[in-house]
C-alpha cells in the first residue's frame, strides 16, 4: 500500500511509550500507515505521495485544547485590541478609525487598555472618547480588570445618568468637586452600561466564530471540546460543520440544561457532543468554592455549593442517560467530595467522567478519582493567574500543600488533561505546557516536559473518550499532528511559549500555519 502523506527527517515525539521517538511517518488518507526511521518509511512514497521533508522540526500529535470557548473567542476577535495602544491620542485615533466603518449608532467595543502604558498615564475620560466617536456609544475594557471606560451616547444608551447609583460591589467614578461622571465604571458597575449593549445577530457571530476557528488552527490544534455558554451557538456550530468551515474537530460540551436542545447534531470524527456541563461550586480567588472547612483569611466562610447532593445525582444521571460525559466544575474539597460521592453512587457505565478543576485535595480524594478513573481537566495558565492575585498559603493553610498537584495526580496514577480556557486566557498551548513546567509557586508540582506535552495528547485524548483514535503518533491512529520549529525540550523553560508553529495537519491534511 503506498502513502498518501509522508513526513521525512523529522523529530517525532509520538507519546507512544513502544516508540517514543521516530524520524518519519507515512499517513494513508486520513489514517496512519506507519511510523519508523526515513528508510522503513521511504518505500511507501509513490507518485501520487505527498512528501514533507521537515529537516528535523518537531512533530507532536495534533494538540487538543479540552477547555474553550470557541465562540466566544470569537466575539472577543471582533472588539478592539487595544492592549498594543501607548498614548491616549493612539487610543482615540483606534476609535475613529473604528467608527469610520461602523454604522452610526452602532457600539464599538474595545478591550486591553492599561493606563499605565499610555504616556499620560491617566485613564480615557468622557471628553477623549466623545471627540472620537460622538454618534457611536463606546465601551472599552480595561486589561486584567473589571473597568470599563465609556463616552457620553454609551451613558445615555445604557440610561445612566449622575443620579444613577452604583451597584453595592461597584463603583462609579465622579469628579470629586463637581460630582460630574468620569466615565470610569468598575467591577459591578460595569453591567450598567454592558447590559445595553444588543448580543450580536446569528451571522455575524457565524463569522466571528468561523474566524477564531482560523486562529486556533493556526495555533497548532487540531482538536477542541467547545465549551458552549448559550443555546445561541449550537445552530452556529451546525452550520460550520455543514459548510465545513472548522478545520478541527469538535467535541461540544453543552451546559446541561441544554442536552435536550442537541439531539438533532450530526455526529462522526469531526464532530460529536461529547459532554454535559455541570458547576458544583465557584472559585477560590472570589472565595466561592466549596471548602469542608473555612478559608484561612475568612474563618466564617466555607464557600458554598451551587447544588444540593440531590441535585448533583441528578444532574450526573441525566447527563449518562443521554450518553455523554458528565464534566464538572468543582474546585473546593467539599465539592469534589460531593462530586465523587454522586459519581460513586451513578450505576455502572462506560462512560469517562470529568472533573474541572478539583483544586482544593487531599489523599483521600485523590484515592478515590484514581478509584473512579476519573480524569482531572485544569487550565494552567488560569492556575498561573490566580497565584499572581492571591497567595495560597494566606488563603488555605495547610491546604496549600495539595493545591493543584498535577504531579502529584500523575504520580497517583489520575489522568490530567489541559486546555486553554480561552477567551478568558490565551489561546497558546505552548503557554500553557511552559506554566506547566514553570509552576514557579509550586516547585514540587512542577511537570516535565514530556508531562506537559502528554496533558494535551494523549491525556487530553483520553479525557475526551477518544485515546483509541488519537493522542499519540502510531498506526492506525487518525493523522492529525502539529509541527513545530523547534523542540520544547531543547529551548529552555522559559522559551516554550515563543516555539513557532509551522504545519498543523487535520485528517491526513497538510494546512501550513501562519
Ligand atoms: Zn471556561
Amino acid at each position: 500500500m503506498s502513502a498518501t502523506l509522508v513526513i521525512l527527517n523529522a523529530n517525532i515525539k509520538t507519546m507512544n511509550t513502544k516508540q517514543p521517538t521516530a524520524q518519519a511517518v507515512a499517513v494513508c488518507n486520513n489514517m496512519i500507515l506507519k511510523v519508523g526511521t526515513n528508510r522503513q518509511i521511504q518505500p511507501l512514497i509513490s507518485k501520487d505521495t505527498q512528501v514533507l521533508d521537515l529537516e528535523g522540526k518537531t512533530v507532536l500529535p495534533g494538540l487538543i485544547d479540552t477547555h474553550i470557548h470557541v465562540a466566544d473567542y470569537g466575539r472577543c476577535l471582533m472588539w478592539l485590541d487595544l492592549t498594543p495602544v501607548a498614548s491616549l491620542a493612539e487610543l482615540k485615533q483606534q476609535i475613529q478609525k473604528k467608527a469610520k466603518v461602523t454604522p452610526k449608532g452602532n457600539w464599538i467595543i474595545g478591550q486591553g487598555w492599561n493606563e499605565t502604558r499610555f504616556k499620560e498615564k491617566r485613564m480615557p475620560r468622557i471628553s477623549d472618547l466623545d471627540g472620537a466617536a460622538p454618534n457611536h456609544p463606546v465601551i472599552l475594557y480595561r486589561e486584567a480588570a473589571m473597568i470599563c471606560a465609556v463616552n457620553s451616547l454609551a451613558l445615555k444608551t445604557a440610561g445612566v445618568t449622575q443620579k444613577t447609583h452604583a451597584p453595592q460591589d461597584g463603583t462609579i467614578d465622579r469628579d470629586p468637586k463637581t460630582g460630574k461622571l468620569l466615565g470610569i465604571f468598575r467591577d459591578a458597575a460595569t453591567s450598567l452600561i454592558w447590559q445595553a449593549v444588543p448580543e450580536p445577530n446569528e451571522a455575524t457571530l457565524l463569522e466571528a466564530t468561523a474566524y477564531a476557528a482560523q486562529k486556533i488552527t493556526t495555533a497548532g490544534i487540531t482538536s477542541v471540546a467547545w465549551l458552549v455558554i448559550s443555546e445561541a451557538e449550537l445552530p452556529i456550530i451546525k452550520k460550520l460543520y455543514l459548510q465545513r468551515r472548522l478545520p478541527f474537530r469538535v467535541n461540544v460540551l453543552v451546559p446541561e440544561a441544554l442536552l435536550e436542545k442537541t439531539t438533532d447534531f450530526p455526529r462522526d470524527n469531526f464532530l460529536r457532543i461529547c459532554g454535559a456541563f455541570i458547576i458544583a461550586d465557584g472559585y477560590l480567588d472570589s472565595k466561592e468554592a466549596a471548602l469542608t472547612k473555612p478559608y484561612s483569611d475568612d474563618p466564617k466562610n466555607c464557600g458554598k455549593m451551587l447544588l444540593t447532593p440531590q441535585q448533583l445525582t441528578t444532574a450526573v444521571g441525566r447527563a449518562v442517560a443521554f450518553g455523554v460525559q458528565p464534566v464538572i466544575h468543582a474546585m473546593g474539597d467539599k465539592a469534589i467530595n460531593a462530586v465523587l460521592t454522586a459519581i460513586e453512587q451513578t450505576p455502572k457505565r462506560q462512560i469517562r467522567f470529568r472533573i474541572e478543576q478539583a483544586a482544593v485535595l487531599n489523599k483521600p480524594l485523590i484515592a478515590r478519582l484514581k478509584k473512579q478513573n476519573i480524569v482531572v481537566s485544569i487550565q494552567p495558565k488560569v492556575i498561573a493567574t490566580e497565584f499572581a492575585v492571591w497567595s495560597a498559603d494566606q488563603r488555605l493553610g495547610n491546604r496549600a500543600q495539595l493545591l493543584h498537584p498535577l504531579k502529584t495526580l500523575l504520580d497517583s496514577g489520575v489522568a490530567v488533561a489541559a486546555g486553554s480556557d480561552c477567551p478568558m486566557e490565551p489561546l497558546s498551548v505552548l503557554l500553557g505546557m511552559q506554566e506547566l513546567v514553570l509552576r514557579p509557586n509550586d516547585p514540587k508540582q512542577r511537570l516535565s516536559i514530556d508531562e506537559a506535552i502528554a496533558l494535551y495528547t494523549l491525556n487530553a485524548a483520553y479525557c475526551l473518550g477518544e485515546e483509541a483514535l488519537r493522542g499519540s503518533i502510531e498506526k492506525d491512529k487518525l493523522a492529525d499532528f502539529t509541527v513545530l520549529s523547534k523542540d520544547p525540550q531543547t529551548v529552555g523553560p522559559d522559551n516554550i511559549k515563543d516555539v513557532p508553529v509551522e504545519y498543523v495537519v487535520v485528517d491526513g491534511k497538510v494546512l501550513r500555519s501562519n
